[in-house]
């Protein structure tokens, strides 16, 4: 018996577990102190009431035995696909066939999953700094090399710096699965349609497949950010798209997103939606009724309505931690398409330094850079998930430690 040694080259344990152990241990040794957590991108409001409504009358169905249902269909109920096709999609512009959407638990789950269709000699490249979960579960499936100064080996960086304006650059050598993230998770930065037209150019020119991550498209405030990558010409024969009801209507805990695969997506004279329709149907039995009567009532004029206001919410917390650090003198990116500030560390401080220093001078939790990837460190993290309370009480608190 052998096990996948891929495991045992995976540094270190998961960020957000890292952050979550040495906030306990300061709680643990300082209970008279209130910790207030911007680090995990973890919502707090509570669903909305068109979808709690949804839900319930759900659960009613499954109590009687004229309306109980037992598997869901693998790939999600035809008019959870229909609302989200219709709404999502072409209200957009966009034309896509219910049999290019998947349902499923979760945009991480498809993330990390995604790469069971593809070839382990494929060369990856993912934006640096990055959403964890695209390179740990490349090192799970080999695909990555060895971790060496910092980096994997087999892993193509694509720096996102102040200097490109925290937009990857095109990779010199050729690449043939790339990870995008917009708005971004962590540097909160959005794309411009123009510019994503380039790497679906890009895309299609190499064989190339684009990844693309979109949780946070309900965050988004201009006009010239797409949505979804379908609004480029030419992406449905480069590019696979996951969306998340997590960031979109509260779904962190009841878990529902869905992936995109387009029929036109062909590589090896082979239909990548094939592939994932198998993939799926083998290891995934579908989402629950329950959820994803949730799902499709996110989608209701009232739901719609409940909803923004809720992104509203949080909205309104970017822009108080954007604003209030700006005004104490700090350099800070993001809020404007996203729930997340992307701040750059005090006088050089490495990030898990500025972690520390917050935690322990002023109770307040973000997320160190650096746990996102080499080009991250120096810069720092915070979320607008949290209360607007708390999040008022946190930017005070920075206020009155760093404005002096
Ligand atoms: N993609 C990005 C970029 C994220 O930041 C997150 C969660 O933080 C996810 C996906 C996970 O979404 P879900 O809750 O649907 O698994």
């Amino acid at each position: 018996m052998k096990i996948n040694e891929n495991f045992l080259k995976i540094q270190s344990s998961y960020l957000f577990s890292n952050i979550a152990k040495k906030v306990n241990a300061y709680v643990k040794e300082n209970p008279e102190r209130t910790v207030i957590r911007l680090g995990i991108g973890d919502v707090t409001r509570p669903l909305a009431p068109a979808v709690i409504k949804a839900m319930e009358k759900a659960v009613s169905e499954m109590a009687d035995e004229k309306t109980f249902r037992g598997y869901p269909p693998e790939y999600g109920h035809d008019w959870l696909l229909t609302a989200i096709n219709t709404n999502d999609y072409l209200s957009r512009g966009v034309k896509l066939d219910n049999s290019e959407i998947f349902v499923s638990d979760g945009a991480k789950s498809d993330c990390g999953n995604i790469g069971d269709i593809f070839s382990v000699d494929n060369k990856v490249a993912v934006c640096d700094p990055v959403y964890p979960v695209y390179v740990d579960t490349n090192v799970m499936s080999g695909r990555a090399g060895d971790f060496e100064s910092n980096s994997w080996t087999n892993i193509v960086y694509m720096p996102c710096t102040e200097e490109n304006g925290f937009l990857p650059e095109i990779p010199k050598e050729k690449v043939d699965i790339i990870y995008l993230c917009f708005p971004n998770n962590p540097t909160g930065m959005a794309i411009t349609k123009d510019e994503l037209k380039k790497w679906v150019d890009y895309a299609n020119a190499n064989d190339s497949v684009i990844l693309y991550d979109s949780a946070y498209e309900a965050y988004i405030t201009e006009d010239n950010v797409p949505h979804s990558i379908y609004e480029i010409e030419g992406a449905k024969t480069c590019a696979i798209e996951f969306r998340s009801f997590s960031k979109t209507a509260g779904f962190t805990g009841v878990r529902c997103g869905y992936t995109v695969v387009p029929h036109e997506l062909v590589r090896g004279n082979v239909e990548i939606n094939a592939l994932w329709a198998r993939r799926q149907a083998t290891k995934f039995n579908g989402v629950s009724y329950i959820t994803q009567r949730g799902a499709e009532a996110c989608f209701t004029e009232e739901g719609k309505k409940q909803i923004r206001e809720i992104i509203a919410y949080y909205q309104k917390n970017a822009r108080t931690i954007y604003e209030g650090l700006k005004d104490c003198g700090f350099t800070v990116y993001g809020a404007k398409n996203s729930p997340y500030v992307w701040l750059k560390t005090p006088e050089k401080m490495r990030s898990w330094d500025f972690f520390d220093l917050l935690l322990n001078e002023i109770q307040v939790v973000g997320t160190p850079g650096q746990g996102f990837g080499p080009s991250g460190e120096g810069y720092f993290r915070l979320t607008a998930f949290g209360s607007a309370e708390n999040t008022d009480k946190a930017v005070a608190r920075i206020k009155e430690y760093f404005c002096k």
